[in-house]
């Protein structure tokens, strides 16, 4: 008969049951330190489907120190990390940062320079021509782009090129988008505009994002859920607008109290 192969096993076996309900990414008890000095405290934290989740604080204080251990391109010292109910990494499993499912936008998004907006967006799918090239065009629509499928990035704009660049890290529809303060390169005037177009784009596809930031008002602005960091720990977290009304403390009143 056709005797079937078993299919390999990539991962771990998912130790939630309810695949609807389960978070799209879930860290557990993070901590890392650096020459003695713990930067990441005890984090822990839960992104749901279609949710962007803010981990808000002021420089220095571990943000990027945890995305970068979501990612695997840092290492924890203890805690867990989940992705879509899958163990990626503990202190005994880890899989490595491709094998995550999880997209990347940073401030330096550069564009691979020799290829076109449709080939840079198309860079990381898999599969038929045709599949690819659908892909790519959705993806278009959505950042509303389609005119400029066959130019090349340095014929865009700072901002067009940041939606090619959501475009690619979206496409192959990654189980959650890690953004450190991937406005922070762009022109004060624009921000606004492109926060608010990113929402749409992000909204439209349904992704979990956990956006690093250290300006309220973009927390403010584009989150479902914050988590409001200081030396390493998660000191409060909630609904934007109980934060901002009900600060956990004065440090946190402090920090909110400049926003326009
Ligand atoms: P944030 O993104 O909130 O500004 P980071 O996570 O980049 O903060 O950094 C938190 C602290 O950890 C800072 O004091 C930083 O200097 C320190 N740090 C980050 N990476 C390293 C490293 N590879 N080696 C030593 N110290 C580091
Ligand atoms: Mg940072």
């Amino acid at each position: 008969g056709n005797a079937v192969p078993p299919k390999p096993v990539l991962n771990p076996q998912p130790v939630m049951s309810t695949p609807d309900t389960h978070p799209r990414l879930e860290i557990r008890n993070l901590r890392r330190a650096f020459a003695g000095r713990e930067v990441v405290s005890d984090v822990s934290l839960k992104v749901t489907r279609g949710q962007v989740t803010c981990l808000l604080g002021p420089s220095g204080c571990g943000k990027s120190t945890t995305l970068r251990i979501i990612a695997g391109v840092e290492m924890q010292n203890s805690g867990e990390i989940y992705v879509d109910g899958n163990l990626v990494c503990d202190t005994v499993h880890r899989v490595p940062p491709e094998g995550r499912s999880i997209g990347l936008m940073f401030q330096d998004f550069a564009l691979f320079p020799h290829l076109s907006v449709a080939d840079n967006i198309a860079f990381g799918l898999k599969g038929s021509k045709s599949n690819k090239r659908a892909r790519v065009l959705d993806l278009l629509e959505k950042i509303d782009l389609t005119r400029a499928i066959d130019q090349f990035p340095h014929e865009l704009s700072g901002g067009e090129q940041q939606r090619v660049a959501l475009a690619r890290a979206l496409a192959p529809r990654p189980s959650i988008m890690l953004m450190d303060e991937p406005f922070s390169g762009l022109d004060e005037r624009l921000k606004d505009e492109i926060r608010d177009s990113t929402l749409d784009v992000l909204k439209a596809e349904g992704t979990a994002v956990l956006l690093v930031t250290h300006e309220p008002d973009e927390a403010m602005r584009m989150a479902d859920e914050i988590a409001l960091m200081r030396d390493g720990r998660i000191v409060q977290q909630g609904a934007p607008y109980n934060i901002y009304n009900a600060p956990v403390d004065k440090a946190a009143a402090a920090f909110f109290s400049d926003i326009n």
